[in-house]
């Protein structure tokens, strides 16, 4: 109950606050409205949603729109946005509803550090390895604080404090990415000579261990691809980073980018470990242009002509594990023509989709806009996520109950 002692007008009848809950509703009376603040508030809400980080709270206007108040201002606002209404009902003869706030919880359970981002360590139970990368090795975990299912991405790094820093710093623009396409980021920290990464799990994984995947579910996934990028791009962000094992989906048929270069100073320390050419980068990243936009173009093309084929699209580029290469394997993607999907097997559409992204030149291929509006990306565009959490469920289905072995019977002739 929050208690406060000063009476002004607006004060002479106090008024209650409901918070709303999960588990339900809540009523503190405030005696002095005009004495509350913001912060004895969150107190208050975090009494009540301890599991919570509770950063903000929002109430709704006349029209059910939510405003969210963060500050003194903004609840001085609501308070009297509130007293006009209850002066209102009263008016009318009615009796004044409750204040109704809405708790918001923040992307950053457990306790934060100076640059809003530490969580507790010791409050992840790590479960199985989900996979091993270039730079790290990701985990099956389980925040007990948030009670939620994660995906931890733990990279060795031997790099001084202040670069620790740095890096914590240049994530945090990960805490404003919000997009259905984009995994979503709860938290990083460091222990020792290790930063973890903590993010949304993906019950499917990623697109690198599905074998060849039909036109029809690949043009959804293409569709979420490119409306991810799109997102990114708004935000001045490269994805520098497009490949297959970067596209995760679940069996909810949901399509997420992962892994985009959001910290300069994270690939570079990575980078110096694992030394490799990437190759999935389009020609001009592979000879050391400079690069924008297209070159995360020319990586869906060559991603989605690799999960169209089943095959990396350059058959004499062998990617045994990884996407690391020596560079001068790689040096037929800048000197030879990009290949072409095969008519015949695929959509005109589809052929011209992916012949336009893995154009040689960056300028031919398509900007964020055309990308939207090529008919490939418009026809698969019908928000039908059936499709990909049913190719989902039955390749997870297959795995777990792998066909009897086929045995190949010779027969010799007459
Ligand atoms: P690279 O290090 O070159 O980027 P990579 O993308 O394969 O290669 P990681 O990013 O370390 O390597 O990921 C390893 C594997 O972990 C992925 O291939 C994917 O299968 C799995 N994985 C990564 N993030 C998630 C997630 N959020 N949910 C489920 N599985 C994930
Ligand atoms: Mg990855």
């Amino acid at each position: 109950m929050l208690h406060l002692r000063s009476v002004s007008i607006m004060d002479a009848e106090g008024i209650v606050i409901r918070i709303k809950t999960p588990l339900g509703d809540m009523d503190s009376s405030v005696d002095s409205p005009s004495l509350l603040n913001f912060s004895d508030l969150l107190v208050a809400i975090r009494d009540v949603m301890p599991e919570a980080t509770v950063t903000a709270f929002e109430y709704e206007d006349e029209v059910g729109d939510r405003i969210t108040v963060r500050s003194d201002e903004e609840l001085k606002a609501m308070l009297s946005y509130y007293c006009s209404t209850m002066n209102e009902q009263r008016v009318n003869g009615q009796l004044p509803e409750p204040l109704q706030i809405f708790p918001r919880a923040g992307k950053t359970p457990g306790i934060r550090n100076i640059h809003g981002l530490k969580i507790n360590a010791q409050d992840i139970q790590y479960q199985e390895q989900l996979g091993q990368g270039n730079g790290g090795t990701v985990y099956k975990a389980y925040h007990l604080l948030g009670k939620r299912v994660l995906a931890v991405k733990v990279i060795p790094l031997d790099i001084t404090v202040e670069l620790q820093k740095q890096i914590m710093s240049e994530l945090e623009i990960l805490y404003k990415c919000d997009s259905p396409y984009i995994i979503t980021f709860f938290s990083a920290f460091f222990v020792e000579n290790r930063i973890s990464i903590c993010t949304e799990f993906m019950d499917g994984g990623s697109l690198d261990v599905y074998k060849r995947i039909p036109e029809h579910v690949l043009g959804r996934i293409a569709v979420s691809v490119v409306k991810g990028l799109t997102y990114l791009w708004s935000l001045k962000v490269l994805h520098r980073d497009v490949k297959p094992s970067n596209m995760l989906v679940n069996t909810r048929g949901q399509v997420k980018l992962c892994d985009f270069g959001v910290s300069t100073q994270l690939v570079n320390s990575i980078a110096k470990t694992y030394v490799g050419t990437n190759a999935y980068m389009a020609p001009e990243r592979i000879s050391g242009e400079q690069y924008g936009i297209h070159a995360d173009v020319w990586s869906v093309g060559i991603s989605f002509m690799e999960l169209a084929l089943g095959m990396f699209p350059y058959p004499q580029i062998q990617k045994n594990q990884g996407s690391l290469m020596p560079l001068q394997l790689l040096q037929c993607i800048v000197d030879e023509d990009p290949p072409v999907l095969p008519v015949g097997q695929f959509s005109k559409m589809f052929v011209h989709f992916i012949t336009q992204c893995m154009k040689r030149q960056p300028k031919e291929r398509p900007a964020p806009n055309n990308l939207m509006d090529h008919t490939f990306i418009v026809q698969y565009n019908d928000g039908n996520a059936e499709v990909v959490s049913m190719w989902v469920c039955r390749c997870l289905e297959e795995r777990r109950t792998p066909l009897p072995q086929c045995r190949t019977v010779h027969h010799d002739g007459p």
